[in-house]
């Protein structure tokens, strides 16, 4: 069945932005897949692709899966940028045998991991940092060029089945 999960992430940023922090289309979300049958598989998303490619198991390797980011909806205030994404995938039961679990349409430990890009004014180059679930927080990220502080991540992503 189709499943949709909702992806909530909220980023303190600088008063004075000056780097141009953007989201990147590419996340990275635990999911529990039907077609190599584990759950908590790390699966890799592209803003536009139709499919996405689920990390699998060492018998399987990598493999793609139904599964999509059907929506990706940033937002900037002053002192924070957000990122609102929901992603769609095929869902059926299964039992993981390895683990000995269920299969749940929300993964027993749901994980997601962000990519972002950024500009540096200072030394005009770019550069891109990721943030993810399973991190201590607050997560500082400063620029790799100047050292100028440009987000802190104090809050956990929130992932919510909305279906
Ligand atoms: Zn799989
Ligand atoms: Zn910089």
């Amino acid at each position: 069945m189709l499943r949709s999960i909702q992806v909530r992430t909220v980023l303190a940023v600088p008063e004075t932005p000056l780097h141009h922090l953007h989201w990147r289309g590419k996340l990275a979300l635990s999911l529990d897949c039907f077609i190599c049958e584990r759950t908590g598989r790390t699966t890799s998303f592209e803003l536009g692709a139709e499919r996405a490619i689920c990390s699998g198991t060492r018998e399987t390797g990598e493999h793609y899966t139904a599964a999509r980011i059907a929506a990706f909806d940033q937002t900037q205030e002053h002192d924070r940028t957000a990122l609102q994404a929901i992603v769609d995938y095929w869902w059926a039961p299964f039992h993981d045998a390895i683990r000995d679990q269920p299969a749940h349409g929300l993964s027993h430990t749901p994980w997601v991991r962000h990519h972002l890009g950024y500009y540096c004014p200072e030394q005009e180059q770019v550069g891109e940092f990721s943030i993810q679930t399973n991190v201590l927080r607050p997560q500082s990220t400063a620029c790799q060029h100047c050292s100028t502080p440009i987000a802190q991540s104090h809050d956990v992503p929130e992932l919510r089945l909305l279906t």
